[in-house]
């Protein structure tokens, strides 16, 4: 027997601040309707699923993924009109690319900057790295405090600033006349994290050549492919090549890489599921709204954000009738109360909302439909 434990070995190698880290909790959703992670509800057509196997079948998967997928890159660089001058860097998920951008800019003293509440990763990617972040609150009406933000911006000088566009989870899309001037006044690179722009009415994709320190990061994991991991950054060549030499080599699959390609092949079939999404997204959202005691709000994305009271009982409400959703209540103070439901298929989004009925008389919320 060694003197020493591993508990003890634990505790004086690992960093402190990844000793005080919680990680990143995904909870068992077996036998569920899982509303909670912002999947597209939806596969393909059964002809394009007999495709995907036979090319799925085919693959060399004894060899290692071409490194640098070109026929890929050019269908995603065709779709988003890119100019020549600019390019496309592939990530495993955009949390890759996140990891990726932070890495590359994080010298000594150097910030990254987001808005809270958001999406966490840009927070817990810093403390993984050792990189000090700031997040800048919200106004309480999830729209961007651009008095607050021009101001942290000066004060922090930030190497790297994300801003999510709609955002999660509040699914808001911030005013573009507020980015812009968040873009025009930072010194460092801004980041358009556009993970929802499937279901969202702008982008800023076309602004690229207008602003040297500005790139968009996207993924089609909300669009149906969360389970292929693939995410993705346009912007001039001068920023993706540093990029490119941080990425690992194989970072994206032989069948990611495939399947992704036949997939964009079909992309009016994935945008026609989104157009179902959004519309079934408004129906969710009327009946929410008509629920005396909620407070839903306005959506760009693929989910909703909405308040009640007893929200960790009307979540574990839902959870005993078999709905999965999250819950936001416990973590940033302006997320009090708040859980976000994924819209789904509708007949999954009639069982949430007769769950979420029952959940709200079961805490004293006598339900008051319209
Ligand atoms: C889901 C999400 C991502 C991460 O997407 P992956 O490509 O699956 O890693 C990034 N940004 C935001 C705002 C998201 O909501």
């Amino acid at each position: 027997m060694s003197p020493v434990s591993a508990a003890s070995l634990v505790q004086s190698l690992i960093r402190p601040e990844i000793l005080a880290l919680h990680g990143y909790h995904v909870p068992d959703s077996g036998g569920y309707i899982k509303l909670d992670a912002m999947e597209n509800p939806y596969l393909v057509p059964d002809a394009l699923r007999e495709e995907i196997a036979a090319i799925v079948g085919n693959a060399q998967i004894n060899r290692y993924p071409n490194p640098n997928p070109t026929s890929l890159k050019q269908k995603i660089s065709a779709l988003l009109n890119l100019p020549d001058d600019m390019s496309v860097l592939l990530g495993n998920g955009s949390d890759e690319l996140i990891q990726l951008l932070a890495m590359a800019v994080n010298k000594p003293d150097a910030v990254v900057l987001s808005v809270e509440p958001s999406f966490v990763m840009y927070k817990m990617i810093a403390t993984f790295i050792d990189m000090r972040y700031v997040g800048v609150p919200l106004a309480a009406d999830f729209s961007l405090d651009l008095a607050a933000m021009l101001a942290a911006i000066e004060r922090e000088q930030p190497a790297l600033i994300f801003l999510a566009y709609p955002n999660n989870p509040t699914g808001n899309i911030f005013s573009a006349d507020d980015v812009r001037q968040i873009i025009a006044a930072a010194p460092g690179l801004v980041v358009i994290d556009e993970a929802y722009y499937a279901f969202a009415s702008d982008s800023f994709v076309p602004q690229l050549s207008e602003y040297p320190n500005l790139l968009v990061m996207r993924t089609f994991s909300k669009l149906g492919m969360a389970g292929l991991r693939l995410g993705f950054l346009v912007g001039s060549t001068l920023w993706l090549e540093q990029l490119e030499k941080l990425r690992l080599p194989y970072n994206v699959g032989v069948l990611p890489q495939l399947v992704a390609e036949k997939l964009l092949d079909n992309h009016d079939v994935l945008l026609a599921q989104a157009e179902q999404i959004k519309f079934d997204r408004s129906a969710l959202y009327q009946q929410l709204a008509a629920i005396s005691g909620l407070q839903v709000f306005a959506s760009e994305a693929n989910f909703l954000l909405f308040r009640v009271v007893n929200a960790t009982d009307v979540f574990n409400g839902l959870k005993q009738r078999g709905v999965l959703i999250k819950n936001l209540n416990g973590g940033h103070p302006m997320l009090t109360d708040c859980l976000r439901v994924t819209v789904g298929a509708p007949e999954e989004n009639q069982k949430f909302i007769a769950a979420l009925q029952e959940s709200l008389s079961d805490v004293g919320l006598a339900p008051d439909l319209q």
